[in-house]
């Protein structure tokens, strides 16, 4: 830990965010008991909030699974969907009016167009490399309006509350994406609680990126920026296979009129010949770990 990069303040938020897609794994562990830390060290305030956004991907079972297991590692906390707190609700599932409130600024302020490209159509047309993470090729842009072009996502939006699946589709059986329109060439940087000076460029390194999905469930961008504000977080603390995702985010805040967080980005814990770890990765669960006998201690150990 950095303590010149802690922030000094007894309101200091920090917040634990997993999503019920799998078992723990101890990589996200770590992450969390780091995340625990600095908000101790800090005096300050540990939020669990549940990821639960995508139902397509979530399992309810693994919601209180996740809860035994974070308690069983050691990690407490003090708002969340187990015991409440002013600034809920905790699981994203009950906040999709927020999320839809956000899309409906972006939209207003024109910084959203309508997508309808399937991902091998964006794999096909794209040139570009992939991103250096999870979101795939580089959108290459088929779908962007021009200049100013503001697409009317408002009425749509109120006008079904959001709850149909037909909600966000310009005609029926096709599925529409939001994309947010990155500002090509322009620099994001920022300084990184554990990594330092971070810089990206829009365009380059990330493209157009989707905010709300052609499966009518906010994506993970919007989400996580709608929430980490609404909560009132100070530092999110985070793998660092999310920086990437931060220059993202950085943009979005922005765009909302938002104040963004600080960040502490945690390098990842490697499995064997070197590859991240992933949620499959079940020998490396804490449920299997202290099935095996480990004990929390010796697995914060590192
Ligand atoms: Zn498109």
């Amino acid at each position: 830990m950095n303590p010149q990069s802690a922030i000094r303040n007894s309101q200091y938020r920090g917040r634990l965010a997993p999503s019920p897609t799998g078992l723990l794994h101890l990589g996200h562990g770590r992450t969390f008991w780091v995340a625990q830390e600095r908000a101790r060290a800090n005096g300050g305030t540990l939020i669990l909030r549940n990821e639960d956004i995508d139902s397509t991907r979530f399992k309810l079972e693994f919601v209180p699974q996740m809860i035994e297991d974070l308690r069983w590692f050691g990690l407490e906390w003090q708002e969340g969907p187990d015991c409440g707190g002013a600034l809920g609700p905790y699981s994203q599932s009950e906040r999709r009016p927020f999320y839809a409130a956000a899309l409906e600024k972006l939209s207003e302020r024109g910084f959203i167009y309508p997508c309808t490209c399937s991902r091998q159509d964006i794999r096909d047309a794209a040139s570009a490399p992939n991103a250096g993470d999870d979101e795939g090729p580089i959108y290459p842009g088929t779908c962007r309006p021009k200049e100013g072009v503001k697409s009317q996502v408002s009425s749509v939006v109120q006008s079904a509350n959001l709850t149909s699946h037909d909600t966000l589709h310009v005609t029926r059986g096709t599925r529409v994406n939001w994309r947010f329109r990155v500002p090509d060439g322009e620099t994001v940087s920022f300084v990184d609680g554990n990594f330092g000076v971070q810089q990206f460029v829009a365009g380059k390194d990330f493209g157009d990126f989707v905010v709300w999905r052609g499966d009518n469930v906010p994506a993970y961008q919007l989400a996580c920026v709608v929430d980490d504000a609404a909560m009132q977080i100070t530092e999110v603390v985070r793998g660092a296979d999310l920086l990437l995702s931060t220059a993202r985010q950085i943009l979005l805040y922005r765009a909302l009129g938002l104040t963004p967080p600080a960040f502490y980005h945690c390098a990842l814990m490697l499995g064997e010949k070197g590859k991240r770890l992933a949620k499959r990765h079940d020998v490396l669960s804490l449920r299997t770990l202290r099935q095996l006998g480990e004990t929390p201690e010796s697995l914060r150990r590192f």
